[in-house]
């Protein structure tokens, strides 16, 4: 066993967050009866997915950015909804969407036989609270760590300060952060001068200047590794 505490990212890592957020958003369209296009989602999409960057990079804040990406939305499709109503109806139906990515939940009860399992996540609390408790993954982790709970998120350096100070015996050595995301996974592993593993299942081009111990493709392949 080379890594004993195991870091979990939770969107797009053991969360198919994609798949939860088209039908949240599917749903949305539904009960505020606006158009449902793919075209339309994509754009939802990359509204959402460029203010969830500025905030990794510290320039806005989470609550600025949930309600913000609607109306960007809404300003481009030219549809009329309170972008606020919107948001909230929409954290609601993620929390109510607990889909696993593939083989998430067999590596969960693999690894928690002899691993220490965390959750650390920069989500939005009440969503992730709530899709987590639901999801049979739950009882496989000895912790989670929220972003909105712990005061800071990742990359930042004191997040993970925070998790060390709070999980005692993890060190420098004997823990793996595993998640998707560049900016906040890996950065934030190489901020805090811990090893990491890129899960990276469609086979993006590996960035510049991070370090990246380990890349997979699927999560069994961490099997091998931790
Ligand atoms: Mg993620």
């Amino acid at each position: 066993m080379a890594y004993q505490y195991l870091l979990f990212d939770a969107d797009n890592t053991l969360f198919d967050f994609d798949a939860a957020e088209r039908n949240a958003h599917l749903q949305l369209c539904r009960d505020y009866h606006l158009a449902f296009s793919e075209e339309g989602y994509q754009l939802y999409h990359q509204c959402n997915a460029q203010l969830w960057h500025e905030f990794d990079l510290g320039r806005c804040t989470k609550e600025f950015l949930l309600v913000e990406r609607f109306r960007r939305y809404l300003a481009i499709t030219g549809e009329k909804a309170d972008p606020e109503a919107l948001n909230v109806a929409h954290l609601r139906a993620l929390g109510e969407g607990a889909i696993l990515m593939p083989g998430a939940l067999p590596l969960c009860r693999r690894l928690a036989e002899d691993h220490q399992l965390y959750l650390l996540t920069n989500a939005v609390a009440s969503v992730q609270r709530q899709r987590f408790a639901r999801s049979p993954i739950a009882p496989f982790f000895r912790g989670v760590f929220i972003s909105e709970e712990v005061g800071c998120g990742k990359p930042s350096r004191a997040y993970f300060e925070y998790v060390f100070r709070a999980v005692p015996g993890m060190t420098a050595d004997n823990a793996l952060v595993i998640g998707d995301s560049l900016s906040s996974d890996i950065q934030g592993a190489n901020n805090a001068r811990l090893p990491c593993c890129w899960f990276n299942p469609q086979g993006l081009p590996r960035p510049e200047g991070l370090r990246i111990d380990y890349e997979i493709r699927t999560l069994e392949e961490l099997l091998s590794i931790a």
